[in-house]
């Protein structure tokens, strides 16, 4: 069955066909309704979509969306009133789930009899237990305000821990993975036999490991610090942790090949920077080892953990205890399994491939 993927954002919408497994034909329209962008609005850069791929025998579109707060725990075939509750949602991702909804709105005029089906990046860790969910506040407004973790990147977890226990012929019902997405943005979880029952990343995005731009873990006493003493608007504040924290904010670069060359050159800021990155992915994995009581496999995936072998091993590194070790010579070729024969723990790199889970999603879905 051929099924649309779409991932709309604010100024963007990535779009890829499949045909099953097989991609039929993917592409990106960047820069939408920005002066000397290829075009006006998401209805025409969809039109634009539409037009120029073969939807003969579409058997459902598939969106990404960011946040499902605590309603959606997996695919979800769209109707008004879905949208609606996407919609109460907006408070919780104001920069994301507008530019879903967007999408959601023009794909099902334009293809109004064609199912469409959300696929939510918070929906694989609503099986996280209660005690792994909550934050340690008052209840009476942590509830009134929808104040929890939620965890995303969902799909990539699910896709890449269930890969993990096909590449080492494990039952994926059995295994347990750690998971390390390590991309622009980045988040580990704890997934025992399919089910996520740890994550990083907290209400929003922010939380959890270094990344690009995003600060990730840090004591709240900063923000209060920031507006009282420092004088900054809160508004201010969470730009400066989501867009100049992480690498941006130590360094003054978000990528990570950046870093590293600077840090080979002896910059100290790119250094700090690598080490402060690989302490807290250190520190994410012994904790879901404890979580987990033990892991199968610890995968590394996305742009950094698909191709930074530096990253791998000092991430990793002095974990022998642990059973977990990493066999350089394949750490340096990029292989699938790079621990060595016979280790406690397999250390894995697997490419990621969120378009790919949502299709198979939605497929499973209708
Ligand atoms: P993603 O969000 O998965 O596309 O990952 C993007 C990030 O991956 C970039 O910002 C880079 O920091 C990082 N990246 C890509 N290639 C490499 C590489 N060869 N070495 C280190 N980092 C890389």
């Amino acid at each position: 069955m051929k099924i649309l993927v779409l991932n709309t954002g604010s100024s963007s919408v990535k779009y890829r066909l499949f045909d099953g497994v097989e991609t039929l034909a993917k592409g990106l329209i960047e820069r939408i309704g920005e002066q000397g962008g290829e075009v006006p609005d998401h209805a025409a850069a969809l039109q634009r979509v539409m037009s120029s791929v073969d939807l003969e025998g579409l058997g459902a579109v598939g969106h990404r969306v960011v946040h499902g707060g605590a309603e959606f725990a997996g695919p979800t075939v769209i109707t008004d009133e879905v949208v609606a509750t996407i919609e109460r949602l907006v408070p919780l991702a104001p920069l994301h789930n507008p530019a879903a909804l967007t999408g959601i709105s023009v794909a099902r005029k334009l293809l109004p009899d064609v199912p469409q089906v959300a696929v939510f990046d918070t929906a694989f860790h609503q099986t996280i237990p209660p005690e792994g969910v909550a934050y340690a506040i008052d209840a009476d407004l942590a509830d009134r305000w929808q104040i929890r973790r939620y965890g995303f990147h969902g799909t990539s977890h699910a896709y890449v821990a269930r890969q993990t226990a096909e590449l080492l012929g494990l039952s994926p019902d059995d295994a347990k993975v750690i998971t390390l997405h390590l991309g622009n943005g980045a988040s580990a979880c704890a997934v025992d036999g399919g089910r996520s029952v740890a994550t990083s990343m907290g209400m929003s995005p922010l939380a959890g490991l270094v990344m690009g731009t995003r600060s990730g873990d840090l004591d709240p006493t900063v923000i209060f610090h920031l507006h009282r003493v420092a004088g900054l608007p809160v508004d201010e504040i969470e730009r400066s942790l989501t867009r100049y924290g992480g690498l941006q904010g130590l360094t003054g670069d978000n990528d990570m090949r950046t870093v590293q060359r600077r840090r080979d050159e002896g910059d100290p800021a790119a250094t700090l920077a690598f080490d402060l990155y690989c302490r807290r992915i250190k520190e994410y994995v012994g904790s879901y080892l404890a979580v987990l009581g033990g892991a199968d496999a610890i995968t590394f995936t996305a742009g950094v953990g698909e191709n930074a072998p530096a990253v791998r091993a000092a991430s990793l590194a002095g974990l022998s205890a642990l059973g977990v070790t990493i066999d350089e010579a394949r750490n340096q070729r990029g292989d699938r399994i790079i621990s060595p024969e016979n280790a406690r723990v397999a250390v894995c790199v697997v490419p990621t491939d969120e378009e790919l889970e949502i299709a198979q999603q939605v497929t499973a879905e209708l």
